[in-house]
């Protein structure tokens, strides 16, 4: 069993090797933290946005779609406070020169020793059986509770310094938590600085009445400034909900886990208009309802798990992350947070114009309060990548990688595949493609034995595959091979279409 450093390093070079991530520019070296995806990837991750967007807008009636654009005024991110508090504070190492986000240094301390915890605990679930009382052992073992309460020691201290943007602090905290550098093993750091995340250029040809502007780094606040502007064209009444998928910027600080932390990344965001007062039973809707979609994805429940914020935003009142267990652990790959009326609010006040909500029965204005959705459509691709992947011994000796994506999502559904290259076996085979190419996403291929075909759509997840052979010109039959099981059957060319369709159906 490869370690999960391999795995990742082998799933890395997979998605190259087989057109589906490559780095960007990479004739010249690359591009830190910037990617390209090849002609697999890029179906694969339109099949993702459209199941997104479908389960968002065409399965509620109350959510509607909005594609705002990158560039926004400048004010827009005054007000939601980006330019001034959109930053990590960072760190380096002098051995190592490497920068890290000191605020991830301390809370990989803590999730290491909430690790020591559970394993306390399950060594003692094993050790008392049916009787164990697991919230009584918390409170009660003398070594969980030292754990448990140097932990709330460092977040009682760290959070608050975080908010006073005590650096000096968050400094001396890593210091006395003897953390090291990863890389150089030392302690020899430099001090905390704040280093905000946004990208900036200049609209406007001449450097005079050139302004400066940010590339947004979130698409949530396209959809705040449009609110009036989409609830009165679709007439909605709240709740209801506004869905974006789009680009997004970040002058990431660490920026080395492939498509987890880019640069230029794409988010599918959700911001849900409610009543004040109404937004926590949302909150707890959406928590639930974004699980759903998730675990529809075929990934077992075991590889996610919630995590509540402790440390809030300044706009939040709930927040919660849904991780999922990458290869480099459990991490976030969807935010879902209630934003109270913050956003709304700030805009009203620098733009000088209301935005609210005129609730018609109770004859009376509001502005709403939000609860947001905002998942990473590269950190799902992640996620559905390296969860699919798979190495394989197969019964006759050899070996096999196969990528097992749900075949709803997968880039290629069929292939058609004449057995040879003659006996007017590609001319039949042309024949189903002419058919089956106006159904769904077909690949033909002639090239090479037909067992090297297999194994190549078995590396790029092709769930199913049409063999041509010489029995199909005697009574019209194919074989349908399946990509996870490799069991062959043999259909009626006629029934290719239908049987297809459902097979790949959602
Ligand atoms: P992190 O703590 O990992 O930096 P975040 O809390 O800043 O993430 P949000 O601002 O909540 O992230 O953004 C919503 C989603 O956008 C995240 O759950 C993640 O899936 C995605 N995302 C954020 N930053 C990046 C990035 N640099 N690269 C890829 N996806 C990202």
């Amino acid at each position: 069993m490869a370690s999960n450093e391999d795995l990742f390093k082998k799933i890395i070079s997979h998605a190259k090797e087989y057109g589906f991530v490559f780095p960007s520019s990479e004739i010249y070296d690359g591009l830190s933290a910037v990617y390209d995806y090849g002609p697999f990837g890029v179906e694969l991750k339109n099949n993702i946005k459209e199941y997104w967007w479908k389960s968002m807008t065409q399965f509620h009636e109350n959510i509607v779609g909005l594609d705002s654009a990158i560039f926004m005024h400048p004010m827009v991110w005054k007000a939601s406070g980006h330019v001034d508090a959109f930053s990590d504070p960072m760190i380096d190492n002098k051995d190592s020169k490497k920068r890290y986000r000191a605020d991830v240094l301390i809370e990989d301390h803590i999730q290491k020793t909430e690790d020591k915890i559970s394993k306390e605990v399950e060594k003692a679930r094993v050790r008392f059986g049916a009787t164990f009382d697991e919230k009584m052992y918390r409170e009660t073992n003398p070594r969980v509770k030292d754990y448990q309460s140097k932990i709330d020691a460092i977040k009682h201290r760290f959070y608050p310094a975080l908010d006073r943007n005590d650096l000096a602090d968050v400094r001396l905290l890593i210091e006395e938590l003897g953390i090291v550098c990863p890389v150089s093993g030392t302690k020899n750091w430099t001090e905390v600085r704040q280093f905000n995340l946004m990208f900036s250029t200049q609209m406007g040809s001449v450097n005079e009445d050139a302004s400066s502007i940010y590339l947004r780094p979130e698409t949530a606040q396209g959809i705040f400034v449009n609110f009036l502007n989409v609830q009165k064209s679709a007439r909605m009444k709240i709740p209801f909900g506004i869905a974006q998928i789009g680009k997004a910027f970040r002058n990431e600080i660490v920026a080395r886990q492939f498509l987890f932390r880019m640069r230029e990344f794409e988010q599918m965001e959700m911001q849900y208009f409610v009543k004040p007062g109404e937004e926590l039973q949302w909150y707890e809707f959406w928590k639930t309802e974004r699980m759903k979609w998730h675990l529809s994805l075929g990934i077992p429940a075991s590889k996610y798990r919630f995590h509540d914020h402790d440390k809030l935003a300044h706009y939040a009142n709930a927040a919660a992350d849904i991780e999922f267990d990458f290869p480099i652990g459990f991490k976030e790959i969807e935010g879902i947070h209630s934003r109270t009326d913050f956003d709304l609010n700030a805009h009203q006040t620098h733009s000088g114009r209301k935005l609210q909500y005129f609730d018609t029965e109770a004859n009376e204005s509001f502005v709403p309060y939000v609860v947001e959705t905002s998942i990473g459509l590269d950190r799902t691709f992640l996620a559905i990548l390296s969860h699919a992947y798979r190495e394989e011994k197969l019964d006759d000796g050899s070996e096999r990688v196969v990528l097992s994506i749900p075949a709803f999502l997968a880039p290629i559904k069929l292939a058609i595949l004449p057995l040879i290259k003659k006996d007017g076996l590609p001319e039949k085979a042309r024949e189903i493609m002419e058919v089956m190419k106006y159904e769904t996403r077909c690949y033909y291929e002639e090239k090479d034995t037909i067992g090297r075909r297999y194994r190549r759509m078995d590396a790029i997840g092709t769930p199913y595959c049409i063999t041509i052979d010489h029995q199909t010109l005697t009574d019209n039959t194919v074989t349908l091979r399946d990509r996870d099981s490799m069991k062959q059957e043999r259909i009626n060319v006629s029934e290719i279409p239908g049987v297809v369709k459902k097979k790949i159906a959602k």
